[in-house]
């Protein structure tokens, strides 16, 4: 299996890999202690790294970028370049979780709003009994400076290898290239967005039918009619990724 296959999707250069090996790449890495960060990017934040270089340039930093959204296997299709598979992040954090809990590997959570990530941490608890969630956060700090610096201590202090961030993107990928280099036990970085929101049950995920069909994202907007204008922002992904086909 070679990680080094990316598919480039305007810029953004998409790991092409199925869910097995992300979750074979997974274990080797944490047997191993060789550190690991991976994101997940949606059409959103592939069309925010068209105007912003850097972002852009810290998503290929990744190890492993999975396309988490239909959107983007589409992508790949137009451009005859094919990705296996859609590839959530919710579906990688429970592998992890499910892993953490076998191996006694502590794990922290950071984000969402005061209580969710307590909350989550009880949750997953009882779904993987034995799992060592040392520590927790919640998201609304300042994201530089002195409070900052706590929360960096705080993980520290915790000894967690493996770190969820749940800030939603591309808040959570910036503040992993940023901050990962302060943490010394972490070995395996995650951006989770709202992922500890349905862990902790305050937000519900689309039934499995409509995840299967990749129509999770139709649910969201059901549910979060203020997310409608992300609709918009897909078929102009899709045609920015046609001219650029066209252009080739
Ligand atoms: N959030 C946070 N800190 C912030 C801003 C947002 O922890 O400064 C949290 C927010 O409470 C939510 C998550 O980040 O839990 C973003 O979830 P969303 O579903 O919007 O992210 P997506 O999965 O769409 O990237």
């Amino acid at each position: 299996m070679n990680f080094e296959d990316r598919v480039d999707i305007l810029g953004v250069n998409i790991s092409r890999v199925t869910q097995k090996q992300v979750r074979s790449r997974i274990e080797c890495s944490l047997d191993a202690d060789i550190p690991l960060t991976i994101f997940t990017p949606n059409p959103e934040i592939i069309m925010l790294a068209q105007e912003d270089e850097s972002l852009k340039s810290l998503l290929n930093g990744a190890d492993l970028l999975l396309p988490d959204g239909i959107g983007v296997v589409v992508a790949s299709k137009i451009l005859r370049d094919p990705i296996p598979e859609r590839i959530t992040g919710i579906d990688t954090g429970e592998f992890i979780l499910n892993l953490a809990a076998e191996r006694a590997i502590p794990i922290f959570l950071l984000g969402a709003k005061e209580g969710v990530a307590e909350r989550a941490a009880k949750e997953i608890s009882t779904r993987y009994p034995g799992i060592k969630i040392v520590g927790t956060q919640h998201g609304y700090f300042n994201k530089s400076g002195y409070e900052n610096d706590a929360i960096l201590k705080k993980i520290n202090n915790s000894g967690a290898h493996i770190l969820f961030v749940c800030f939603g993107a591309p808040m959570q990928e910036v503040w992993i290239s940023e901050n990962k280099k302060h943490l010394k036990s972490v070995k395996l970085y995650i951006g989770l967005g709202g992922s500890l929101d349905v862990w902790s049950k305050d937000v519900s995920r689309a039934p499995q039918t409509l995840q299967i069909i990749g129509l999770e994202w139709l649910w969201r907007i059901l549910k979060e009619p203020h997310r409608a204008g992300f609709l918009l922002k897909i078929p102009c992904f899709l045609c920015k990724v046609l001219c650029r086909k066209i252009s080739q």
